[in-house]
């Protein structure tokens, strides 16, 4: 139930004066639905009117000038502007209208009246015009011409006018809501409070007040924070409440760990002994494992569902394509049913028969461990016994996708798996509902992965040394950017690359995008992955995790277009095997200071949460790593990295905030409640990925 005290803010927008049936569309594309939306919206620029003589008025600046009206003129012809002609004792200038409103603005108007007119001041040869005017009135009005203009984001249909007019509206009916920030911390930071944060937000006196760092912003993006922090800790308290069976483990796991041929790393052990601890709690998990490609992710999963086994109850890993599927069957077959545990992998591929056997297996229980892609998510697809799903690449699965697997078991628990490190702060607002392991440490004996940077005119060079390499009985990656707009030009363009190389090192270069159909582009990963494929030019579609041991080397054209994250993961694919490995950035010269930073970390470091910290300082502001597409929370005011000091604090006040008062019926607690409600984090948003 919504408190009275919201019911303002929470009324259509349709409810503001101007907004009808035309104009509703345009205002819930902009900003939302809600009078609340339009408040919420934030400007992005500002503009200034400042009163000048006309003699002095300034080409291509919004200015405001005061004259005595001189003459009216209609235009000739149609498509020509209404004119008038205003001065003020230093020089004329223009004032032009098209189509027509000039009968009524020379009745408005009347020449020898005092005028005040602001707008964008141009030059036409000698004379000085201005289109248009945002403003004209009697000169006493002169007041109701703002010195200082919020701008907000344009939408077509609607002038900024009247976006600014409703904007105003919509802040003039927010209440004053009681307090729900800690007022000791709120003195300390210097924050203003809700109304007054909301209004300075809305009328900013120069470009300052517009940052992320000015009070006000930060006050708004806080409170932003804080609602959506308290609403993923109270998601990941109600999903604690939910019993699940509880995974005693066995000694399946230990009999595993002892046949490997490699001993853990502290990390993996660490981030088992997390999941163990969750599997046999009771209660229901839902972690992401957070580890860089190649740190060993899949072994943590095969004991845990070894675990499962042993208690005689069944587990799932899901992998995003039918390649990777293959090979993590390939890779926990044996190993698993050399202790008794049985596994089957279950793709799109099965049909008919040998389908059904599949099915009829695991809706018996003779088989513990499923293997497999979406096709693991098919309706038919029952298990007698599901205790654990696992989801590797989790961010290639829609929110659907994954709750849907976890509904084929009474609570089943959940582990998803993701290789692209983020830094913390993001974690907290990615993953703020999920525990997190992460296992940030590599095997040994990896060998680093030699990177260097080198100007596209050398490519010649490159491929010289690219051929020694193929005939040495190396195997290669290259990866073609999608650069234009059009993926038909990029297709185009790979195509072509391919075809170079084909002629400079023969037949065995493969090729592989997005626009194949997925058996197609797993024929020609699985080529790669054997051997046969030599060299495998892809467009960034290189299948996240496939692992091609013998594959050492990487290069990377136009490189400067990647974002560091993502440069990071292609690179992530070599140096897993015994060869030498290296990575080679071509760019397009000349690199632009920021850009040579870049590549410089990627040369620095091979640790993705560390390339993953650097990669959010050093882009400051938009959409540092492609977030939104991965689940990044649709914030109104917060700015991921600009405040990403504030989220930690947000995470940390959350917690205290529930620890202390976890039904929020103190003072305090009802005002956080209506902060909950002003922002309005409903379940079922990108955030309840686990369930
Ligand atoms: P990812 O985390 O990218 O999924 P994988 O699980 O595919 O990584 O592991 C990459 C490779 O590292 C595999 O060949 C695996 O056998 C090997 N590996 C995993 N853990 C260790 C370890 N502790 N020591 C040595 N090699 C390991
Ligand atoms: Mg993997």
């Amino acid at each position: 139930m919504r408190p009275e005290i919201l019911y303002s803010l929470f009324s259509p927008a349709t409810t503001l004066k101007g907004v009808g049936p035309k104009v509703a569309p345009l205002v819930e594309k902009l900003a939302g639905p809600l009078v609340r939306d339009l408040a919420f919206l934030a400007p992005q620029g500002l503009v200034k009117r400042p009163l000048t003589a006309i003699a002095d008025a300034a080409e291509g600046q919004v200015q405001t000038v005061v004259g005595v009206v001189e003459a009216h003129t209609p235009p000739p012809r149609p498509s020509l502007p209404w004119r008038m002609r205003l001065f003020d004792g230093s020089a004329f200038i223009t004032l032009t209208w098209f189509k027509g409103h000039g009968p009524h603005l020379a009745r408005q108007h009347p020449v020898g009246e005092r005028r005040a007119a602001s707008g964008k001041v141009e030059r036409f040869g000698a004379e000085l015009q201005m289109a248009h005017p945002d403003y004209l009135l009697p000169v006493e009005r002169i007041d109701e011409i703002p010195q200082d203009e919020a701008i907000y984001p344009a939408t077509a249909g609607l002038a900024p006018r009247t976006v600014r007019k409703l904007v105003a509206e919509a802040v003039a009916r927010a209440p004053e809501l009681p307090e729900w920030l800690d007022e000791a911390w709120r003195a300390r930071e210097g924050l203003p409070g809700w109304r007054a944060a909301l209004e300075a937000l809305h009328a900013p006196k120069s470009d300052a007040d517009l940052g992320p760092e000015h009070p006000a912003r930060r006050r708004l993006a806080y409170d932003e924070l804080l609602a959506h922090q308290l609403a993923m800790a109270q998601r990941k308290a109600s999903r604690r409440a939910q019993p699940a069976v509880r995974v005693p483990g066995g000694p399946t796991a230990a009999a595993l760990e002892a046949a490997l041929p490699f001993r853990l790393t502290g990390a993996q052990s660490r981030a088992l002994s997390e999941v163990r601890g969750d599997l046999q709690s009771g209660e229901r998990m839902s972690r992401l494992l957070q580890g860089d490609v190649g740190a060993g992710k899949t072994v943590v999963a095969m004991l845990a569902m070894a675990d499962a086994a042993d208690a005689g109850l069944q587990s799932v890993l899901m992998a995003p394509t039918e390649i990777l599927a293959r090979q993590h069957y390939e890779t926990v077959v044996g190993p698993l049913e050399a202790q008794g545990v049985r596994c089957l992998l279950l793709t799109g591929r099965d049909k008919g028969a040998a389908r059904a056997e599949k099915l009829r297996a695991l809706a018996g229980g003779e088989v513990a461990v499923a293997i497999g892609t979406h096709a693991l998510f098919q309706d038919d697809v029952v298990f007698k016994a599901l205790a654990l799903a696992v989801i590797d690449e989790q961010h290639r699965f829609g929110v659907n996708e994954r709750s849907r697997l976890q509904d084929k078991g009474p609570s089943t628990h959940l582990l998803a798996m993701s290789a692209t490190p983020i830094p913390r702060t993001l974690e907290l607002t990615m993953f703020g509902d999920l525990d997190v392991s992460r296992i940030d440490e590599k095997p040994p004996g990896r060998k680093p992965v030699a990177t260097r940077a080198v100007p596209a005119p050398r490519i010649g060079e490159v491929v010289g040394r690219l051929s020694e390499a193929l005939k040495g009985g190396a195997q290669a990656f290259w990866i073609c950017p999608l650069v234009a707009e059009s993926e038909t030009v990029d297709l185009a363009a790979a195509e072509g690359r391919a075809e170079d190389l084909r002629r400079a090192l023969g037949p065995r270069v493969g090729l592989v995008h997005g626009r194949m159909a997925p058996a197609e582009k797993d024929a020609v990963m699985a080529g790669f992955a054997d051997g046969e494929i030599a060299l495998l030019v892809a467009t960034t579609v290189v299948e996240v995790g496939v692992n091609v041991p013998n594959a050492s080397i990487m290069v990377i054209e136009q490189a400067e277009r990647f974002g560091l994250a993502q440069l990071h993961q292609l690179r992530g694919r070599v140096g897993r095997g015994v060869r030498e490995s290296s990575c080679v950035l071509l760019y397009d010269p000349p690199l632009s200071a920021a850009g040579e930073a870049r590549l410089d970390i990627l040369r620095k470091t091979e640790d993705g949460f560390v390339i993953a910290e650097k990669d959010l300082e050093l882009r400051g502001g938009g959409d540092p790593l492609g977030l939104k597409q991965s689940g990044f929370p649709a914030y109104r005011l917060v700015d991921p990295v600009a405040h990403r000091g504030l989220i930690a604090t947000a995470a940390d006040d959350a917690r205290l905030i529930l620890a202390r008062d976890p039904g929020l019926t103190s003072p305090r607690g009802q005002a956080v409640r209506l902060l909950q409600q002003l922002f309005d984090w409903r379940p079922g948003g990108p955030l309840t990925d686990a369930g």
